[in-house]
């Protein structure tokens, strides 16, 4: 979701409160089902600050099981951007001091903000690598065992011997 800065300043006011819920968010194998955010933007001078908190309801898989699951991931978000002249002028001063990929500030393009990628990208940070069913899940060999009732007899004897 783009939310216009542009027009946003036309309302001569400085700080904006929205609560929305964000469908347009893609996450490779994953199914993002809901986005909720609550955020505020802020306006001074030509920066545009945003600040807010997701909850984002991600259907994927038990990497042990492979069990269908749905895991709740919520956090905090922050942006900062830039129109293109104070953003350059801002790259230029960090061209002397510092790395570009410390840069934490994006340029605004187009008079536009795009939330979805915001958050999207703290939604990736803060996702389990890898999402279990639960803690304990014995994964897909534990369920074979389960299945098959028991251990395969000439497997048994081999045991048999060991003990
Ligand atoms: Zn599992």
């Amino acid at each position: 979701m783009k939310k216009n800065i542009d027009q946003l300043k036309m309302r001569r006011e400085t700080k904006f409160e929205f609560s929305e819920i964000l469908e347009d968010i893609r996450i490779e194998e994953a199914e993002v089902s809901k986005v909720h955010v609550d955020y505020l933007i802020e306006l001074v001078e030509d920066e545009v600050i945003i600040r807010g908190e997701y909850t984002a309801f991600i259907k994927t898989n038990c990497v042990r099981c492979l069990e269908e699951l749905e895991i709740k991931v919520s956090g905090e978000f922050f942006g900062d951007y830039k129109e293109s002249k104070g953003y350059n002028e801002y790259i230029d001063t960090l061209g002397k001091e510092a790395q570009v990929s410390d840069d934490m500030v994006e340029e605004l393009v187009d008079g536009e903000v795009d939330i979805s990628s915001l958050v999207r990208d703290y939604i990736i940070l803060e996702m389990p690598q890898f999402p279990a069913c639960e803690p304990e899940c014995g994964g897909l060999e534990e369920l074979e065992k389960y299945r098959d009732s028991g251990i395969d007899s000439r497997w048994q004897k081999l045991l048999d011997l060991k003990n």
